[in-house]
């Protein structure tokens, strides 16, 4: 038998159980190996009888000494019954719909069950408890039981009973952790892992074979990324000799000192950008932390030695934004900025006295590509095959998938050296998840806000006090602020299309607001659905002042700055995930003025409420994430971003010890052995795996 030998093979597994077990993504023997129990039952002392007590769990050890089968009086159900005995008493189990159970456990057997004593008028008894003859190595009771994940028709007893002879003959698999490694982590080897985690012989066993596993997984995930990152090291980057001169002077006239993370993070990035290997770092700071100036001297820096940037944003609103704030910081120097969207290109530059001009795509690209253009902000469009640019040294992503070097180095028009990239992101990433996701980055982490931001006031609003909220709102209004409404999609449309259920959530709510609760005010909307003309318009004049409550859907999530906007209302609260729900509250509390984040849920459920109460309590979105990797287990935290990694690698990622411990050992390996040529075997591991998880 080999691990690649199909289930079917096996003696018990027709093509019935074939089907169910494919529904649990199990078509080998290989497979089924590597289900991997996710719990276990303590079964594995056995109580006497006399001793039971009401409602504990207990696994009893004693002999048939009656059994029959019969119906309930009153609802008809079929039954079989049994007493057990042993030296210290009888108790009575009983198993209902299951009558034939009766004629296999026979008077004069001995047998095992574990389950939970009930009171009954005859005493004490067993319902439906685990059962088992005895035998020299008991299965489901009187040990430490696994129980699996499972589907119709594939029961945890079923699954224990099909693995436990594959477990006891040889197993049919190599080692894949070196032999070095194994020893100095203490680890079990694979084939002792595979049998304890199947069947501990206790459950500090069942925790050692999952901490080999979670290791394994781990450390193949390091190697991978470091990998990459030995690979990437070995391309041409362009040195960018640092400029403070140009630095102090783009300071001088921001009417903002930066924070010291700002200092720090920005001196990190200079430093890196120095060096003729491109650079690869990730800038991670909460919404508002002030990234986008940061990055701005990384582009003044590249600008300054000659080089051109490209700056690529999620949306064109976005886009439009930092073209505004990066093209008024760019004017004392003279630089042209460039912004290519999907449809509306414009330029700024000194020859045309800083007025934003349209002009066309071909004129745009021409100039980009004769290095006229030394900056150019836009969304997705940047990365099409018509864009060249002459020398560019440095790509800037804010809240961007990832893009690789070969992607980087096409943007390029002499081929050779790769350009750095510096990717931005106000996703709080729990360490240990940043350095297992982006390993292969370096990090910059602002983890300080500016001073003399006031913290967002933040309210979870019960139903029976909409209404008082409302009238706060307008206490807002009047003394000159504004408001955005975040609403989530409905759930009950038909039309299962997500953009279309955004818009018509909020077409409803922006009608419901203008009719009904704010007739007087000014209300408008964004939504996925309007074209972008029409967003940015409803942008601009939202941002001028000329209309008081904007409603949207989550597209307003990252990065827009409105100073004087200092509500924000939060409907459906339940449906978003706790780090969307902090950067939807970051984007007020940016101006001079007091904030505040409201709430609504009509969600009773524990967990909403747990999680609303953790946004209420905390301001930090890294702490935020750490609460909701812990409420919510896992990979919901990050909404709509797949990485591919299975649940158990994120499970083992919890454990930030082990984590480093992976990492370390995947680094000695790779310091020695940069392409894994000398470990095979370990190659074949990572390029499997490499196709699995994508990060890019
Ligand atoms: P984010 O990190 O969310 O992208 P931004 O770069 O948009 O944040 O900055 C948010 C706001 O804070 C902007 O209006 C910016 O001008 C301002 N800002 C940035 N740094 C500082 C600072 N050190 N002190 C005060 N305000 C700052
Ligand atoms: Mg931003």
């Amino acid at each position: 038998m080999k691990t690649s030998t199909p289930v079917s093979k096996l003696p018990h597994v027709g093509p019935k159980y074939q089907k169910r077990l494919q529904k649990l993504g199990i078509r080998t023997v290989g497979e089924l190996l590597f289900h991997f129990p996710n719990r276990y039952e303590d079964l594995s002392l056995t109580t006497p009888i006399s001793s039971v007590k009401t409602d504990e769990k207990c696994t009893i050890r004693g002999e048939v000494i009656d059994s029959a089968k019969g119906r309930t009086p009153k609802k008809n159900i079929s039954f079989a019954e049994i007493l057990l005995q042993d030296k210290s008493g009888a108790i009575k189990a009983i198993w209902f719909n299951q009558p034939y159970l009766a004629d296999s456990l026979k008077k004069g057997d001995s047998i095992l069950v574990s389950g939970k004593a009930s009171r009954s008028k005859e005493g004490l008894q067993l319902i439906n408890p685990v059962y088992e003859k005895i035998s020299s190595s008991p299965l489901h009771t009187a040990r430490v039981v696994p129980v699996y994940p499972e589907t119709e028709g594939v029961s945890s007893r079923w699954i224990r009973f099909i693995l436990k002879p594959i477990l006891q003959k040889d197993i049919p698999i190599k080692e894949t952790l070196p032999q070095e490694i194994i020893k100095k982590k203490k680890l079990f080897s694979l084939s002792k892992a595979l049998r304890q985690i199947h069947f501990p012989a206790s459950l500090e066993n069942a925790k050692k074979a999952q901490r080999r596993f979670s290791f394994e997984r781990l450390f193949l995930i390091q190697l991978m990324l470091l990998k990459k990152r030995a690979s990437l090291e070995k391309n041409r980057g362009l040195s960018i000799p640092m400029d403070i001169e140009s630095v102090k002077e783009l300071l001088s006239h921001l009417p903002f000192t930066l924070t010291n993370a700002q200092k720090k993070c920005s001196w990190q990035i200079l430093k890196d950008m120095e060096r003729s290997v491109p650079m690869n770092r990730l800038l991670e700071g909460d919404v508002g932390s002030g990234k986008t100036v940061v990055a701005t001297i990384a582009a003044l820096t590249a600008i300054r030695a000659g080089y051109q940037v490209a700056f690529m944003a999620p949306t064109e609103v976005l886009s439009s934004q930092h073209f505004e704030e990066v093209s008024k910081l760019m004017w004392r120097f003279k630089v042209d900025v460039g912004l290519l969207t999907g449809k509306k290109d414009c330029i700024r530059s000194q020859k045309l006295k800083g007025d934003t001009v349209q002009i066309s795509r071909e004129k745009l690209l021409q100039k980009t590509e004769k290095g006229e253009l030394k900056i150019l902000i836009g969304t997705h469009a940047l990365i099409q095959d018509k864009v060249r640019f002459k020398n560019l040294a440095l790509v800037i992503l804010d809240e961007q998938h990832r893009f690789g070097v070969e992607q980087r180095a096409n943007l390029c028009l002499k081929k050779g050296a790769v350009p750095h990239l510096l990717s931005m992101t106000a996703t709080p990433i729990p360490r240990t998840l940043a350095l297992t996701v982006y390993g292969d980055l370096s990090l910059s982490v602002i983890d300080e806000q500016p001073k003399e931001r006031k913290e967002v006031i933040t309210r979870l609003v019960p139903p029976q006090k909409r209404n008082d909220a409302y009238g706060f709102i307008r206490e807002e209004i009047k003394k000159g602020r504004q408001a955005f409404f975040i609403c989530p999609r409905i759930a009950e449309t038909e039309n299962k299309d997500s953009v279309w259920a955004e818009a018509k959530a909020v077409e409803e709510e922006k009608e419901k607001l203008e009719k009904e609760v704010f007739p007087d005010l000014k209300v408008e909307m964004l939504h996925g659905k309007m074209k972008s003309s029409e967003k940015e318009s409803v942008m601009s004049r939202f941002r001028k002042g000329k209309a008081h409550i904007l409603v949207s859907t989550s597209v307003i999530e990252v990065g827009v700055d409105i100073k004087n906007a200092s509500v924000m209302v939060i409907e459906g609260a339940e449906m978003f995930g706790l780090a969307q729900l902090h950067q939807f509250r970051g984007r007020v509390g940016r101006g001079e003025f007091q904030s505040y984040c409201l709430l609504f849920t009509s969600s009773h459920k524990e967990k909403t409420r747990k999680r609303l109460k953790a946004l209420v309590e905390s301001r930090n979105g890294f702490q935020l994430a750490e609460k909701d990797m812990q409420i919510r287990g896992q990979g919901d935290f990050f909404g709509k971003r797949q990485w591919g990694i299975p649940d158990f690698t994120m499970e083992a990622l919890k454990d930030k010890a082990l984590v480093e411990e992976a990492r370390e050992e995947a680094k000695e390996i790779i310091n020695k052995d940069s392409d894994l040529k000398k470990n095979p075997l370990l190659l074949k591991r990572v390029g499997s795996l490499e196709k699995k998880i994508h990060l890019e």
